[in-house]
């Protein structure tokens, strides 16, 4: 998620009556997961491949194929290379997160190198097993202006690239950059409260991002869940499957998502990216419901009262 961005919109929305929103044909609302970055050089309490092993796992139990988006110098790695041979051994989709995670609504980012930035880890995934030309940007920072969108989306379209828009955005990477904390200080802490935190803040973002995204597009779309490979994933993520599905949440394929029209269109808004579900109510000119209490700035708060 756009960090300020998540603080500035639910400070200037207004909250909008509840819109009914339709049922999928299999009767509730649907989602993918979709995995960033693959850190796997961060081996605080449980090494990658370990970490690996549950989150595919987990994903094994629900029986759907996930995406992972790839940061290029993390598979370029050995333990990268163990950890993508798995993921596309388990049939899940690989895609393209850049090489080195550049902010592309620095000013400082000129179109040039993060498009360099973008072909370099092109030519380390591309010839992986389960790669598919998808492109997320980091952060969901699809440019400051209207000038860098528009030229980076020419390279993707040059590249026949799509981008792996995001739907139910959220700041799972808080919680984990804390958990790691806490546990690199104190290895035997009890970790639930973490998890309490973790399901509270994603179960209210997926609520609230399938009304939303009723209301935007007028009808109920398959949803595609931001989470990340970390140590959070791999302690927490069955768990939370769990709970969305008590929710009424069935996990669906990536590409099936990816399949609905609704992910064909990227917003011509500037500044480009965050939630799908966002940037198509700035495009339509609507106003989005106010998020939920479980906003980031609500989990800084409880984070910081679980460290106390
Ligand atoms: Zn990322």
């Amino acid at each position: 998620m756009n960090r300020r961005e998540f603080l500035r919109i639910g400070a200037a929305a207004v909250t909008c009556a509840a819109v009914p929103v339709a049922r999928t044909a299999s009767g509730g609302p649907q989602l993918a997961v979709t995995m960033d970055d693959f850190n796997v050089l961060d081996g605080v309490h449980m090494p990658a491949v370990e970490r690996s092993a549950r989150i595919l796992a987990t994903l094994k139990t629900y029986g759907a194929q996930g995406m992972a988006l790839v940061i290029g110098r993390f598979a370029a790695t050995t333990e990268g290379d163990t950890v993508l041979d798995a993921w596309a051994k388990a049939g899940h989709i690989i895609g393209n997160h850049t090489y080195s995670h550049l902010d592309y609504h620095a000013q400082a980012t000129s179109l040039k190198e993060f498009a360099e930035d973008f072909r370099r880890a092109d030519a380390i995934l591309r010839t992986r097993k389960g790669f598919r030309r998808f492109f997320r940007f980091p952060m969901l920072h699809g440019g400051d202006t209207a000038e860098k969108r528009d030229a980076m989306r020419a390279v993707l379209e040059r590249y026949r690239y799509r981008e792996a828009h995001v739907t139910i955005d959220n700041a799972d990477w808080l919680i984990d950059r804390e958990l790691r904390a806490r546990l690199a200080a104190d290895p035997n802490c009890d970790t639930r409260p973490y998890r309490d935190l973790y399901l509270r803040h994603i179960r209210a973002f997926a609520r609230y991002f399938r009304e939303s995204a009723g209301e935007v597009f007028g009808r109920d779309i398959p949803h595609t869940l931001l989470t990340h490979f970390n140590l959070l994933s791999a302690l927490h993520l069955g768990d939370l499957l769990n709970a969305l599905r008590s929710d009424g949440w069935s996990m669906i394929a990536a590409s099936n998502a990816y399949g609905d029209a609704v992910f064909r269109h990227s917003p011509t808004v500037p500044p480009a990216g965050d939630s799908l579900v966002w940037a198509g109510a700035r495009e339509a000119g609507r106003r989005m419901a106010k998020p939920p209490i479980e906003d980031e700035r609500w989990l800084s708060s409880e984070l910081a009262r679980v460290k106390s």
